[in-house]
């Protein structure tokens, strides 16, 4: 089958190139050492080893700082912090003081908030319209959120005592770096427990700065350790023979290895993993507010988020109206400098994830799928990969359902709603999923029959704290947010017993 890369037609109605001034935000609130070393016992400690990794800007590929890395002896140091913490002072600090010190790493957070949201911008290449609007916001949410919990969970499980867990070892992956880093402590602490927190390894700058948040807040010393480095220490954290819980984020076959050594073990786990969600658009829908849901469920944050809108499910009746209003607007955004309030892609996180995102590029037109890219330039420095789009896809291509985590968006169409519903779940992810049409009744038919664990209704890509979060099949297990997010880091005691 040919391969092509189409040439877009004449938009619908843009009427020439939008030229905005620069216009970035200053580095200048972001004051950075050269070197960052593992967060113990609340003090900045060197790795063992002595040795080191830089963490790049993938907009400039410049180093902003090198980061230690932790090896098993370092992690083995970390948990004995945590669980001493644990044993003698956070599991007997009453529940209401608990919820004092998270609402005072809340009110931090959003004290440094424009830092935080710079610094997340230059170490992972997210838009700073993002980082300042949504990341940043969110964490500090989160942390409020569950420092209200802290002394409510009598009414969080009613007529049932919560015992908190031990240490939880906590991995994170690179697309949320704070965000991720607040969903695993806020729930953990909130409910007495203790942590050891690994931040992927092209992102540890931003978790590393809340750990000065941490020891301004006075938080006891090892109540929250961080070590830095990257699927070694992982590996080391998650298979350390004294902590209770792992909690992890990332992708599905790390995931797996995870499950497998954790297999035969009492240790609780929660996996929250990849996805491969579809935009379901019918043709009753609000076809310009579908268009710009599309845009942002999978070129929001370069397409690198787990519950990406990655597949387009188009009603055929509407599919070629909608195309060519998606590729004007594709038309419109810019792709560049993470720091300019006018970005709407920014940088790929990494070289590495570059490579993957090229080559699920050259898989789809192997395949037989028709590409199209908006006709943006790139910067010529940094990693860069502008809007595409797969049309002319297959259920069984590659691109139709392994996740490429990239702004890369693959377009079926559908007649019947039937048709639909196994369209969307004819992939072995279950994570998110859209539904975009006038009647409710449909939305409820069709949610429901979404082996997802979030389906966003006329709009996607929605967080909230109070909201949970999580996947089913091999997106993972578990929930985080909400009262179900406290769930994993505690035992329910009725009468006479544990429930576990
Ligand atoms: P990854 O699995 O490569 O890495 C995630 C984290 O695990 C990193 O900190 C990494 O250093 C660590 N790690 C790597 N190998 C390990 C091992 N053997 N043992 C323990 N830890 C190990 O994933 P990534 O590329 O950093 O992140 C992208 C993936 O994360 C995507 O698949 C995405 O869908 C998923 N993700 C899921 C959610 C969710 O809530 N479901 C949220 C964000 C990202």
């Amino acid at each position: 089958m040919a391969k092509s890369r189409k040439k877009s037609p004449p938009p619908l109605n843009f009427k020439g190139n939008w030229d905005y001034a620069p216009a970035p935000e200053s580095t200048e609130p972001v004051q950075l050492k050269d070197h960052y070393e593992l967060f113990i016992d609340n003090k900045f400690v060197p790795a063992t080893s002595g040795n080191a990794f830089p963490s790049i800007n993938p907009a400039t590929e410049k180093t902003l700082a090198t980061v230690s890395e932790a090896n098993s002896k370092d992690v083995n140091r970390a948990v004995r912090a945590a669980r001493k913490a644990y044993e003698s002072v956070w599991s007997k600090t009453k529940p209401a003081e608990r919820g004092k010190y998270l609402f005072r790493i809340a009110r931090l957070i959003q004290e440094r908030s424009r830092e935080l949201a710079i610094l997340e911008s230059m170490d992972g290449g997210k838009p700073i319209r993002e980082s300042r609007d949504i990341d940043l916001p969110l964490v500090a949410a989160h942390f409020f959120y569950y420092a209200g919990w802290a002394d409510k969970l009598d009414y969080a499980f009613p007529g049932k005592t919560t015992v908190p867990l031990g240490v939880a070892a906590q991995v994170i992956p690179w697309n949320f770096p704070l965000l991720m880093a607040a969903w695993k402590i806020a729930p953990a602490l909130a409910t007495g427990n203790t942590v050891v927190l690994k931040p992927a390894e092209t992102t540890s700058l931003s978790v590393l700065k809340l750990a000065e948040i941490i020891q301004d807040a006075d938080l006891p010393p090892g109540v929250v350790n961080l070590v830095t480095g990257a699927g070694e220490t992982g590996d080391a954290l998650v298979r350390h023979k004294e902590i209770d819980k792992v909690a992890f984020t990332g992708s599905t076959e790390v995931g797996k290895n995870i499950r497998k050594a954790l297999a035969g073990t009492d240790k609780r786990f929660t996996l929250e993993l990849g996805g491969k969600a579809a935009n379901v658009i019918f043709e009753d829908a609000p076809i310009d507010q579908a268009v710009e849901g599309v845009i942002n469920g999978i070129f929001f944050n370069q397409g690198h988020v787990c519950c990406a809108g990655s597949r387009l499910l188009l009603q055929e009746s509407i599919a070629d109206l909608f195309l060519r209003k998606l590729k004007d607007r594709m038309e419109t955004l810019i792709v560049g400098d993470p720091l300019d309030k006018n970005t709407d892609i920014g940088a790929i996180n990494s070289k590495a994830q570059l490579k993957t995102i090229q080559k699920y590029i050259r898989i789809g037109e192997k395949e037989g799928a028709s590409l199209h890219q908006s006709s943006c330039s790139l910067p010529g420095k940094g990693y860069w990969c502008q809007p595409t789009l797969f049309l002319d896809v297959a259920q069984s291509h590659r691109v139709a359902t392994e996740e490429i985590f990239g702004p890369v968006l693959s377009v079926l169409t559908f007649r019947t709603v039937d048709e639909a519903i196994q369209m969307a779940n004819n992939v072995p992810y279950g994570l998110s999923g859209g539904v975009w049409t006038d009647k409710g009744s449909k939305i409820f038919r069709v949610g429901k029959k979404l082996r997802a664990g979030v389906v966003w209704a006329n709009t996607f890509n929605k967080f909230d704290p109070t909201s949970p979060f999580g996947g089913y099949k091999e997106s993972g297990m578990g929930r985080e947010g909400g009262l179900h997010g406290l769930l994993p880091y505690v035992d329910l005691k009725t009468t006479g017993g544990s429930s576990r």
